[in-house]
């Protein structure tokens, strides 16, 4: 079997492992140079702590607040976008529905295949990527987040994830110097890290040992289809690519490539930032997330990287940065020394999340045109659900039966 990977993302890579190790001849069609991209500047979490999709009831209202500060961490550029409003109603109806509940255990599984898989790949020869299994912690300094962190780790204890209570004291053992407000955290024991733009580089390099070909500089402009099938990728290249199989894993753009064909995934970027901080003097030994500040702070090797916000603005990649001085000034309540970026010093990085109406990614082969198989749309857990997506298609296009159960996923959901 011959299949084109459309993106070279932590999606698009982690497809044409499974697939090659299938036996399937791969390519990667990637119009940038793999050298960044969403799945590179992310904060590293591989987290089944995060079992929650991102349309859950409460988000709407408190992104309703958020909005009215040039700083907080959720941002809508307002503007007269249809798609942007279709997209906005959907996610304001999906918050409600009792999908919510019956993806957690789906989501819990997922996560926790993919953390075995990277578990796995680290141990490949020259794969080194920073990997460690040693859980993460969610910070709170405010009664009301600590309610609502306790109530999240009640739902995560019953769907069997090792979760803790750490107080103040065991907090700081592992956090470093904590700010006075600081009540405590939860433990998730379940959760790992690692390094994403070296395990993206390694997976690379790796792949193209083994023989995955790579075509990159490639922009695919419009897949050709005739009689039900993809026959073509149209490309900026004059020659057009004769498929057989082919694979859409091209991030928050995936849906402009899917449109044309009549069909609707609807999709929004959503833009955040990270700053990476070379040998910091201060790192906290596991990955925090400051909860009300929706900020996460992860050790990478020697590095340490801060990440956070999500805006709404369309592919605008420019930064933003009274929202970026808006990530800064809200950890320090939470951890008053240590080290921040300097501006102008330190390079702020940004990336787009694919983000679905209903927090869940697509993940399937159309039914309106069979050879083609869409995975995209993994929001803020692209990382954490890389490896195993990448199983779940090869399973999908071997016509095996997939290790998770993907009706959730279905591409073609929203009609
Ligand atoms: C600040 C921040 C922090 C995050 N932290 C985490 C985290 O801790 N854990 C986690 O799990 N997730 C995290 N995420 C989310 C995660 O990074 C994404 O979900 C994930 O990287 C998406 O991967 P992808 O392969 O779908 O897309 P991408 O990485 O965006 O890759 C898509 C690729 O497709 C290519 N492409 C697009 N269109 C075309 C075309 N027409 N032709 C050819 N190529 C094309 C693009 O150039 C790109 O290289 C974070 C995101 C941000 C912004």
């Amino acid at each position: 079997m011959k299949v084109h990977i459309v993106g070279g993302g932590i999606i698009g890579l982690a497809t044409a492992y499974f697939l090659h190790q299938q036996g399937a001849e791969v390519s990667v069609v990637e119009r940038g140079m793999l050298d960044d991209n969403c799945s590179f500047g992310n904060a590293g979490l591989v987290a089944p702590s995060h079992f929650v999709p991102l349309a859950s009831p409460g988000v709407i209202s408190k992104g309703l607040r958020w909005m009215l500060s040039a700083k907080s961490p959720f941002y809508i550029h307002p503007r007269l976008d249809f798609d942007l409003i279709r997209w906005l109603w959907l996610f304001f109806r999906s918050s409600r529905s009792p999908r919510v509940s019956e993806a957690m255990p789906v989501l819990r599984d997922f996560n926790l295949l993919s953390k075995a898989l990277y578990a796995e790949w680290a141990q490949l020869p020259s794969m080194d990527f920073g990997f460690e299994a040693n859980g993460l912690l969610m910070v709170y300094h405010t009664p009301k987040g600590e309610a609502t962190e306790i109530a999240l780790a009640d739902t995560a204890a019953q769907l069997g994830l090792q979760v803790e209570q750490w107080d103040r004291a065991r907090t700081e053992s592992h956090s470093g110097p904590l700010g006075e407000k600081v009540r405590g955290s939860i433990y998730y024991a379940d959760d790992a890290h690692l390094y994403p733009s070296q395990l993206m580089r390694q997976l690379k390099n790796y792949l193209a040992q083994q023989g995955v070909h790579f075509e990159l500089g490639t922009c695919v402009q419009e897949l050709v289809v005739r009689n039900g099938r993809v026959t073509h990728l149209q490309t900026d290249k004059d020659q057009p690519i004769e498929v057989e199989e082919v694979v859409i894993a091209a991030g928050a753009w995936s849906s402009q490539l899917l449109r044309p064909l009549g069909l609707c995934m609807p999709m929004q970027g959503a833009k955040g930032y990270s700053v990476t901080l070379k040998q910091p003097t201060q790192r906290p030994k596991l990955p925090l997330i400051l909860t009300e500040a929706k900020v996460a702070i992860t050790p990478m090797g020697q590095d340490l990287r801060i990440g956070g916000t999500l805006e709404l603005a369309g592919f605008d990649d420019s930064i933003n940065y009274p929202r970026v001085e808006g990530i800064m000034a809200s950890i320090r309540p939470y951890l008053p020394q240590l080290p921040l970026p300097q501006q102008g010093k330190d390079p702020i990085w940004r990336g787009f999340r694919p983000c679905t109406p209903d927090g869940l990614p697509y993940i399937g082969r159309l039914e309106a045109v069979p050879n083609l198989t869409v995975a995209a749309g993994h929001a803020m857990v692209g990382l954490s659900l890389g490896a195993a997506t990448g199983k779940l298609v090869s399973q999908l296009l071997a016509r095996q039966r997939p290790d998770i159960p993907l009706e959730l996923f279905r591409p073609e959901r929203f009609g």
